[in-house]
């Protein structure tokens, strides 16, 4: 049995998670899992898995479980914060690591699981792009395996020789295709764009997601951090990368090689085909997915990516290109821009002005520790939320 502890089991990846692990009973043994104060989720959770640790970041939440654990007689202990996360990961009888917390939020014990060497199947995009060379560095140090969970870089891994990590050249690879479904405002023109609201942003047409990355689905950005997430995973540089929309969802991406072939991974648009494939590797399971019907597809089509009507595709392009601590900026800012148009405060239109205000005004500088990644984080915050707090002034005027 292969112990694997889930963090950020309540969510949308989580979830998922759980439905192929349900499958497979007989060959993964839930340790632990974690959420941030979803207390009915994760209590529900518990009392099918009965996993020996359950970790709710906040503590108050924690609290409640506690108790609520304890009167249905299940013997699940309960931990709390980065502390508790952290403990859950490095754990000997934990083999595997969903790391599928969104957002900076899931660093700390992302990086935990990579440096105790740990399987990592990692779903949480912001912690590579925030601290890519230091988390390449442990998961390399440490002899972890790192398998991407994205459905674009599972794709992409699928499509790769095993011997990849030789670099691409020495693997005829000439370039990597990262498919994008354009996101429910594909067609949208910059008017359209300007009033659009936070459920219309969140119903994207082929994935059904968390809230935060369907935002970033729909302002492109996804795509952004995806492209250095594919960087830093596969040792290109952004130049080497394509992004090509492709509005079915079909084809999850692309591998072209110096003779002119390209290999793709195609299936249905349900997170389970990667992570039962993440889980299995480099054997197959049954992920629960139903076949897909190519004649039901019918059609695939391919554009290009329109850069003015997503200026956060550009901006995320830009801060691939700089390095240093620019990727972390350009994560944090994002994070405190989305936030605030979920929550009603912000135009869909006026994200990327935040993004490009904390990279215009925070110093990007060499991301040589995790303290000044951490650093870098927490300044770009500060300088969102002092634009946010201009821009809602002038909105109240
Ligand atoms: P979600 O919002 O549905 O779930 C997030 C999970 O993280 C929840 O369990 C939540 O309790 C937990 N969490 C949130 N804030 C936390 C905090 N401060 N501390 C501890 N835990 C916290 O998100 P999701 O859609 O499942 O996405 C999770 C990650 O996977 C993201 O990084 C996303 O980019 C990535 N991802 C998601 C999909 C998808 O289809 N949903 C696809 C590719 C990549
Ligand atoms: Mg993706």
């Amino acid at each position: 049995m292969l112990g694997i502890s889930v963090l950020g089991a309540t969510g949308s990846i989580g979830k998922s998670t759980l439905d192929v692990l349900r499958r497979h009973q007989d060959l993964f043994q839930i340790v632990a899992l974690t959420a941030n104060r979803d207390i009915d989720q994760l209590f529900q959770q518990c009392c099918e898995f009965q996993p020996r640790y359950a970790v709710m970041a906040d503590a108050d939440a924690a609290e409640q479980l506690h108790l609520r654990l304890q009167n249905s007689g299940t013997t699940t202990q309960v931990l709390t914060g980065n502390e508790g996360l952290e403990q859950v990961v490095v754990l000997p009888e934990v083999d595997y690591v969903m790391a599928a917390i969104v957002g900076a939020a899931g660093l700390l014990p992302t990086l935990a699981a990579a440096r105790a060497g740990k399987r990592v199947l990692l779903a949480n995009k912001e912690a590579l792009v925030m601290s890519g060379q230091l988390f390449m560095d442990e998961i390399e140090r440490s002899g972890a395996l790192l398998l991407p969970i994205d459905s674009e870089h599972n794709a992409l891994f699928q499509c790769l020789p095993s011997n990849y990590q030789q670099g691409m050249a020495a693997v005829g690879v000439r370039r990597l295709l990262l498919t994008a479904s354009g996101g429910p405002f594909r067609q949208h023109t910059r008017d359209q764009l300007s009033d659009v609201t936070p459920d219309q942003a969140c119903a994207h047409p082929n994935w059904s997601m968390g809230r935060k990355i369907s935002v970033d689905s729909a302002t492109m950005m996804n795509k952004g951090l995806e492209l250095i997430e594919a960087c830093w995973l596969f040792d290109v540089n952004p130049a080497q990368v394509q992004v090509v929309i492709h509005p079915q969802s079909i084809i999850h991406s692309l591998v072209e090689y110096i003779d002119g072939s390209m290999l793709a991974q195609m299936g249905c648009a349900d997170m389970r085909i990667p992570i039962a494939h993440a889980l299995a590797w480099p054997q197959r399971i049954d992920s629960g997915v139903a076949s897909l019907d190519l004649f039901d597809v019918a059609q695939l089509n391919f554009e290009a990516p329109d850069f003015d009507r997503f200026p956060c595709l550009s901006l995320a392009c830009q801060a691939a290109d700089a390095g240093g601590t620019a990727p972390a900026i350009l994560n944090a800012a994002n994070e405190v821009a989305v936030s605030a148009f979920l929550a009603g405060d912000l135009a869909f239109t006026v994200i990327p002005a935040v993004i490009d205000a904390a990279l215009s005004h925070v110093p990007v500088i060499d991301a040589a520790t995790l303290a000044v990644v951490l650093e870098a984080d927490q300044q770009a915050r500060g300088v969102a939320a002092e634009f946010l707090a201009a821009n809602n002034l002038l909105r109240k005027h």
